[in-house]
């Protein structure tokens, strides 16, 4: 992937907005269990940083796919995942579907204020009962008049507290499976809605979680996105944005984790000596950056065939499966040589350890991403 002076200014940009509106704050936000969403996302929004790729007349910055890499690799250098994965949820998995398939209408009241920053958004597919197979939910949209009545409940809904509307996948008619599902955009203001519980968790502490409810909430018809029915499909294809994304942060977390344990046992002496003269370290973080670098170019290639308008499935699911299983290693490895200070909370590396859990298990389970592939592969 070519990157040109355009893209090393954007860089710089982001860069500079993360170490002045984010990093100072990360502690305080950790400890606080959430950030201040709706003063985060306007500053964001007001540097266009909120609708990257989105048409211009939404007030998108109609840039290719190319920055949303930088954005997310310059994500990911954020020293906590929760804040970078509650932006990642309003850039690049709760409004990819209506920018796609939304109405004018819809667009113009939902999407336009989200990609400024005065609305938050979220995306609520997991179930109590149904995650991995997204076919399970049960989250029910029963049709009356031009309005959908919906109930059901929804579980680990990112920004969940915060949210102004979330796009919701219900179930609009009794066709099983991967059948009768629709995406809607409901607006948390609505009657019977209730963040039933904000969820505690082992990492990612400053972006909130939440359990949510439905009863009898009703919302326009109008407010489906595309067309009624194609919910599952739509919202298999947003995924494969969550998954892009997830797998450009990624990189950028680990690049910044191995320079931090590499500087730290620089310092560190061991048997009179510096820990980073041991040849088994030097080689341990020498293969661990080299793989960094594979996925790197990975995304890149990823990135390529989704501007050049292909189906990145593919791309995108092994570009997950491995940033989720090298980040894991990332931060164990980095851990392990940090000794006992690694171990304690007052570390960087102890919130990189827990936060780097979460990413074999959220946007699709690894096991998940093995299935997708089996299923391409034909291995069955
Ligand atoms: C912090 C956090 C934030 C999240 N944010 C959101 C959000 O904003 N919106 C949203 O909709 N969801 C969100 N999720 C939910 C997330 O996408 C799900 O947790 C994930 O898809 C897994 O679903 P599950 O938890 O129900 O696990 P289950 O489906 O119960 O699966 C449990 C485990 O079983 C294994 N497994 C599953 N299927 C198979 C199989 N076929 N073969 C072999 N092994 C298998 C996997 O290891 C999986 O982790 C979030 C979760 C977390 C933890």
């Amino acid at each position: 992937m070519e990157f040109l002076q355009e893209h090393r200014e954007f860089r710089d940009l982001v860069r500079r907005v993360v170490a002045d509106e984010i990093e100072p704050f990360v502690d305080e936000w950790e400890q606080q269990g959430s950030f201040p969403g709706h003063r985060l996302f306007a500053a964001l929004g007001s540097l266009g940083l909120l609708g990257l790729e989105y048409d211009p007349s939404y007030g998108g910055q109609g840039v290719d796919h190319s920055f949303t890499v930088i954005f997310g690799e310059e994500l990911g250098r954020v020293s906590c995942g929760g804040v970078p994965m509650a932006i990642a949820v309003q850039t690049d998995m709760a409004t990819p579907a209506l920018h796609r398939f939304g109405s004018e209408e819809l667009k113009r009241q939902y999407l336009v204020p989200a990609i400024k920053g005065d609305m938050i958004a979220s995306i609520a597919v997991t179930e109590p009962d149904a995650g991995s197979d997204v076919a399970g939910i049960k989250t029910r949209a029963r049709r009356d008049g031009q309005d959908w009545v919906i109930t059901g409940s929804k579980l680990y809904i990112t920004n969940g507290t915060q949210a102004d509307w979330l796009c919701v996948l219900a179930r609009t008619s009794d066709e099983g499976g991967y059948r009768g599902m629709s995406q809607i955009v409901f607006p948390t203001s609505t009657p019977g809605f209730h963040v039933s519980r904000k969820l505690d968790k082992l990492g990612n502490r400053s972006s909130d979680t939440a359990a949510l409810s439905f009863d009898e909430a009703r919302v326009p018809v109008a407010n489906t996105i595309g067309e009624i029915g194609r919910g599952f499909q739509q919202q298999m294809a947003q995924f494969q944005n969550e998954r892009m994304i997830a797998a450009y942060m990624a990189v950028g977390s680990m690049e910044v984790a191995l320079s931090r344990t590499a500087a730290y046992l620089r310092d560190r002496q061991t048997f009179g000596k510096p820990l980073l003269e041991n040849q088994y370290i030097q080689f341990r973080l020498a293969e661990l950056t080299a793989e960094v670098d594979l996925l790197r170019h990975y995304n890149y290639a990823c990135a390529e065939a989704y501007i050049r308008g292909e189906d990145t499935t593919r791309f995108a699911t092994i570009a997950k499966l491995k940033a989720g299983r090298l980040q894991r290693e990332v931060a164990d490895w980095c851990l392990q040589f940090h000794g006992g200070y690694g171990y304690m909370e007052e570390t960087w590396v102890s919130r990189y350890f827990r936060d780097s859990r979460l990413l074999s298990i959220g946007g699709g389970a690894d096991e998940v991403m093995l299935r997708i592939l089996t299923q391409i592969g034909g291995y069955t």
